[in-house]
């Protein structure tokens, strides 16, 4: 008899840790594991914030997918996903097409432009290595135009960053820290720089403990940023950005150079295009993490929403969850393999840290709440912690943070 064919789809955090942990629940009999994705490296998204400011190398954030996954147990495959055809068990790649027995989609998320004007067109987005380099490409090509071009203004020094979720408020601590090394190398006078932050809500980091947010704001306002709070884009420009405050009718300009949106996330769009059934674009997976509607389908990570029990919100989209969710699939489809009964899908939170640069950060870790240096340590902890799970100690000796302490 063939072995089952299971295909994830994805390698960020669901698809990668799926991979690895079905890799050690299975025995190489008991089925065929392969793992698409579109580049040949695995990068972490929680990183991309620093890649993007520039104040690591993006170099840091990934790594060969090979030289994480055992590729005698799982064949690795480059390529990109266009549509999954749920009757014929088949997926739909660039160049070719893929057969499944099981299937488990882990295709992360997008960035949510909310059909804002010209957002798409005129922003950048912090969303893989990508756009990460090409962001902190285009900020220090605005800065070593700036003493070069005759028409450069110094607005062209203007970061303007749209949003104060935690991936904006993360965003502003490694401008904060890139900004004078900048300003040093190509002999800008910091006084020009200005890095303004516009945030809808009247706070920033809205779901967050108010006292972190307010050191967050704090820390952030005393390194020079500009909150602009109650305040909305409404459009981006290849000049900058039209935003509107709330309860007001006018439209301010900011010019800028650099817009980077950081208002939001949304699912992967092939599902939804597939004809899968999804929650504001999401797979909503049953608590074994199943596409209720195909026993042979599972989700993980952003592109898949799942309700706690007797709640009335999901799960939010985090790394995290997507690492705890792919571990217990992993576990699940063993069980399914040797005909057992699946375990539900239960988060555990072990908190929340936030990074404000190299040595600034906040968070509530077991109910803890933290800020400054230990703050900053306990992100590097959590951080390494990931590459220890996926690739134990010479992951972390190769790619951690720890020893930059
Ligand atoms: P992703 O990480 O998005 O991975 C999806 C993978 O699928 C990628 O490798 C992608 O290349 C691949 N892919 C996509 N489309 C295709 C296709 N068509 N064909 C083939 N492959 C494809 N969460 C936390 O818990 N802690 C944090 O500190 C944190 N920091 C963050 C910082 C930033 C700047 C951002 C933007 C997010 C942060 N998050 C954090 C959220 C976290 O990054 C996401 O929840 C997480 O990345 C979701 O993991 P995933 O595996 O579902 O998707
Ligand atoms: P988010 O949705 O959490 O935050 C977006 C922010 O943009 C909100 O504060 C919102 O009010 C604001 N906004 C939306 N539209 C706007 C507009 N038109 N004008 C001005 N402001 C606007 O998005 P995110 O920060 O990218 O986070 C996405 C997910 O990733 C979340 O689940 C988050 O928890 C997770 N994340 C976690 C960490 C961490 O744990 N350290 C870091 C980054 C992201």
């Amino acid at each position: 008899m063939s072995k089952p064919k299971i295909v994830i789809l994805g390698a960020g955090y669901g698809g990668m840790m799926t991979a690895v942990r079905l890799e050690k629940e299975l025995k190489a009999e008991d089925a065929d594991i392969t793992l698409v994705n579109k580049h040949n490296y695995h990068y972490q998204t929680t990183w991309l914030h620093e890649a993007a400011a520039g104040t690591i190398h993006h170099d840091r954030t990934r790594m060969l997918i090979k030289n994480v996954i055992n590729t005698k147990r799982v064949k690795f495959v480059q390529d990109t996903v266009g549509s999954i055809d749920r009757e014929n068990k088949k997926v739909a790649l660039k160049n070719g097409e893929i057969e499944y027995d099981y299937l488990i989609v882990a295709l992360g998320f997008e960035s949510n432009t909310f059909g804002i004007k010209g957002l798409a067109e005129n922003a950048f987005a912090i969303r893989s290595v990508n756009t990460a380099r090409k962001i902190r490409e285009h900020i220090e090509y605005k800065f070593a135009s700036y003493n070069n071009d005759p028409d450069a203004k110094d607005s062209d020094l203007t970061i303007v960053v749209g949003g104060a979720g935690l991936s904006g408020i993360e965003f502003l601590g490694e401008l904060v820290d890139r900004i004078p090394d900048l300003c040093k190398e190509y002999d800008i006078d910091p006084n020009k720089v200005k890095i303004v932050d516009v945030e809808g809500m009247p706070f920033v980091l809205p779901p967050f403990d108010r006292e972190l947010a307010k050191y967050a704001q704090n820390y952030l306002e005393s390194k020079g940023v500009t909150f602009k709070l109650s305040t909305f884009i409404k459009e981006a420009t290849p000049e900058g950005v039209k935003v509107q405050k709330k309860d007001s009718e006018e439209l301010e300009e900011i010019q800028a150079g650099t817009v980077v949106w950081t208002g939001g996330v949304k699912a992967n769009h092939i599902p939804a295009d597939s004809g899968f059934e999804t929650n504001r674009g999401k797979i909503q997976v049953t608590e074994d993490l199943r596409y209720p509607e195909d026993d042979h389908i599972f989700a993980v990570g952003d592109v898949a929403v799942v309700f706690p029990k007797d709640a009335e919100r999901p799960y939010p989209p985090t790394a995290q969850i997507a690492i705890q969710e792919a571990e217990n699939l992993a576990k699940n489809i063993k069980h399914i393999l040797h005909g057992e009964k699946t375990e539900a899908f239960v988060y555990k939170p072990k908190g929340t840290v936030a990074s404000l640069g190299e040595k600034q950060a906040i968070g509530v870790v077991f109910d803890h709440k933290l800020t400054g240096k230990p703050a900053a340590a306990m992100k590097k902890v959590i951080d390494d912690r990931y590459l220890l799970m996926l690739g134990g100690v010479p992951l972390v000796l190769k790619k951690g943070k720890l020893n930059l302490l």
